[in-house]
């Protein structure tokens, strides 16, 4: 009998405190998950947790800013020393859906922001979280992406956000070929449209572009990788 695969899983979801990383956190302590609520601010993952404690999931807030090295180095070697693994990491901070400008003349400080927190951030998960994630028998990487990220369909626009997405998905790619054998499956999802605070009125519910992120973090062993996904189906990169 395989003890390891009895522990239950853990997970850390970095800008948990509300959006849709606060209902992936959620629905993936409704699957008896031990979750890692990562939070740029201590006090608003504390008080998301405590939402959460009220509908009977207990989740584990932590200081968590991805464009911050000692905040990741931090909860690394606190994951090492309580669990010693990962099994899911979901790249879910995101930033600058900078729909004012335009690539000719995009203010290039804005542009190094978007790309800090979204390309530099799971990056930097990525790199510290490895080592944890190779100790666990299905280690699974998502990378919170976005259809605006897709180089077949980009157009004008957005250009901040939109390149940095890409890059994003560029980063899939390569860490899911580097991983491969190593069962660790790397894969970015575009949560479609959803009405959160980036998303604005309109998008779909939350619950919806959650389910898709949730979906690539509990793949089984035989599920992709290095692939691009919205609602459990491919996307064109
Ligand atoms: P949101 O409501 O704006 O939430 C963003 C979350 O990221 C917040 O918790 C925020 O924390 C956190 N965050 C920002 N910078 C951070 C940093 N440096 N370190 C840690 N956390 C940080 O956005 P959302 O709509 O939930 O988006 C989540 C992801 O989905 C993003 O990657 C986004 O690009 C992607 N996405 C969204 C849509 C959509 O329609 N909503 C569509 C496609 C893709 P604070 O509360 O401290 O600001």
């Amino acid at each position: 009998m395989n003890l390891e695969k009895q522990l239950p899983s853990l997970a850390i979801v970095t800008g948990a405190n509300r959006g849709i990383g606060l209902e992936v956190t959620r629905q993936l302590a409704h699957q008896n998950i031990t979750v890692i609520l990562g939070a740029r601010d201590l006090e608003k993952g504390k008080a998301a947790a405590e939402t959460l404690a009220t509908e009977g999931f207990e989740v584990l807030p932590r200081w968590l800013d991805v464009t911050n090295q000692q905040s990741i180095d931090r909860l690394a070697t606190e994951v090492k020393q309580k669990f010693g693994r990962l099994d899911i990491l979901v790249n879910n901070a995101g930033i600058l859906y900078d729909t004012w400008q335009q690539a000719i003349d995009a203010n290039l400080d804005t542009v190094r922001t978007a790309l800090e927190t979204n390309v530099f951030g799971p990056w930097r998960m990525c790199q510290a979280f490895i080592p944890l994630l190779r100790q666990s028998q299905r280690g699974r990487i998502v990378n919170v992406s976005s259809g605006a990220g897709a180089l077949t369909s980009m157009s004008g626009g957005i250009p901040a956000y939109g390149v940095s997405k890409a890059a994003l998905n560029a980063l899939t790619r390569k860490l899911a070929d580097e991983l491969k054998g190593t069962g660790i499956l790397v894969n970015a999802v575009c949560p479609g449209w959803v009405a959160t605070e980036m998303g604005g009125a309109g998008g779909r519910p939350i619950e919806q572009g959650a389910a898709g992120i949730v979906w690539a973090a509990t793949l089984p062993e035989n599920g992709p990788t290095g692939g691009f996904f919205r609602d459990q189906k491919p996307l064109a990169w």
